[in-house]
């Protein structure tokens, strides 16, 4: 019996008529010239190819800020960053050092031990980030090979900001750094040689803005070192740097590179650089503080103490006996903005990656936040946080263009 074409209903009846605003922990909304780009297709090799290549690198070192040659892009999620990087430096019965602060940092060890790593993990408890004083004594006990942790952990929206200090000394100690940005790189600081971090992960659809599926990792001269003297090649054929090179320095072929996603990637990179680093890093901390400062004047509690907080993702603590899912569900029912739920703490979060972080866009989340929790019962004063918002960008935005 021959299998007949399912009935199947056009996007146009599937998608809502008017679009949802994408408030939650990625995929982030998208600027214009990236969607654009991502509708082009051309020869994934050949001159126009390698133009736009040499131009995502270029783009790439001033992102990382780094001098390092070794930036390459994945035709795959975050994760496949973070497995490319991981894999590629970790070599079975290699000793790694894993620190923990949530999912994200927890799925990098747990990549580490699937090629064979000999993994420890050390778990900052939620709410903290993690102590260089206290990595500093595992290192010298466990004498790790590798080292990897989160600058952002998007899960429980905690910051690692002692990440300079905790990359210098595991790189006097001999051992390589390898740092998950997925949700930083492009909000905050990151200074990939000057912190000598050996390799650092993003992903498209968080921090930089861009489609979800196209990622990218930068490796040190001493991580490539380390990837051009491994005995054994890399298990996994499609993720092997080495081979990744042959594209991304050759001009030749590997697999055939997701060139809408690339077109993609380098508009939102273009972006970033036509912004300036130090004028997106001031855009974002305007806009989340202003925004935490809202939703504090709402009433509610911020999950994480003002320390060690992030800033890309903004966590909420949710009153007792109230699901995310209700609250997710109803703000984007009736109010038409998406947040996010969690994987475990007892929050809801918003995102503040890219083009979240629009002063228009904060005061629609806001505006749509509160009267959520006032339609669901909870006291909260909606009128004060939308006026202690514009307050909050006043005082902060000192003659920054948002
Ligand atoms: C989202 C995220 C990832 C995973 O990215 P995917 O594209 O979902 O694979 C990894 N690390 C951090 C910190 C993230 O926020």
């Amino acid at each position: 019996m021959p299998l007949n074409p399912p009935a199947i209903d056009s996007l146009h009846d599937i998608l809502p008529e008017e679009p949802l605003l994408m408030m939650g922990a990625g995929p982030v909304p998208i600027p214009e010239p990236v969607a654009a780009a991502n509708g082009i297709v051309i020869n994934h090799l050949g001159e126009t190819m390698a133009r736009v290549l040499d131009q995502v690198k270029r783009m790439g070192r001033y992102i990382f800020q780094t001098e390092t040659p070794w930036i390459m892009g994945v035709a795959g999620p975050g994760s496949a960053a973070m497995e490319m990087a991981v894999i590629n430096l970790v070599t079975p019965g290699c000793r790694v050092l894993s620190i923990c602060n949530g999912f994200f940092s927890h799925r990098l060890s747990e990549m580490a031990s699937r090629v064979g790593g000999n993994v420890e993990r050390w778990t900052v408890p939620d709410g903290q980030s993690a102590d260089p004083e206290q990595i500093v004594e595992v290192i010298k006990r466990f004498r790790p090979q590798v080292l990897t942790m989160v600058q952002g952990e998007t899960s429980n929206t905690t910051f690692n900001h002692r990440l300079p200090e905790i990359a210098k000394v595991a790189s006097e100690h001999d051992c390589l750094v390898v740092v998950d940005a997925v949700c930083t790189l492009s909000t905050m600081p990151l200074k990939m040689d000057e912190w000598q971090v050996d390799a650092v992960i993003t992903g498209g659809q968080k921090g930089l803005s861009c489609i979800p599926g196209v990622s990218l990792v930068a490796f040190s001269e001493k991580a490539w070192a380390h990837i051009e003297n491994r005995s054994q090649p890399v298990a996994h054929w499609t993720l092997d740097a080495k081979l990744a090179a042959n594209f991304w320095h050759k001009a030749s072929y590997h697999y055939t590179a997701p060139v809408s996603g690339l077109l993609a990637l380098h508009e939102a990179m273009r972006l970033v650089c036509d912004e300036t680093l130090a004028r997106r890093y001031e855009r974002h901390r305007v806009c989340s503080q202003a925004l935490q400062a809202g939703i504090e004047r709402l009433g509610l509690e911020l999950y994480v103490p003002k320390a060690a907080r992030l800033n890309s993702v903004v966590g909420i603590r949710l009153p007792e006996n109230m699901p995310a899912a209700t609250v997710c569900g109803h703000i984007s029912k009736h109010y038409r903005v998406e947040i996010a739920g969690s994987f475990g703490p007892p929050i809801v979060r918003i995102g503040q990656m890219g083009e979240q972080c629009r002063v228009h866009n904060l005061f629609r989340t806001l505006h749509a936040l509160g009267s959520t929790f006032k339609d669901l019962g909870v006291a909260v004063e909606v009128p004060a946080a939308m006026a202690e918002l514009e307050n909050a960008l006043q005082r902060q935005k000192r003659g920054s263009e948002l």
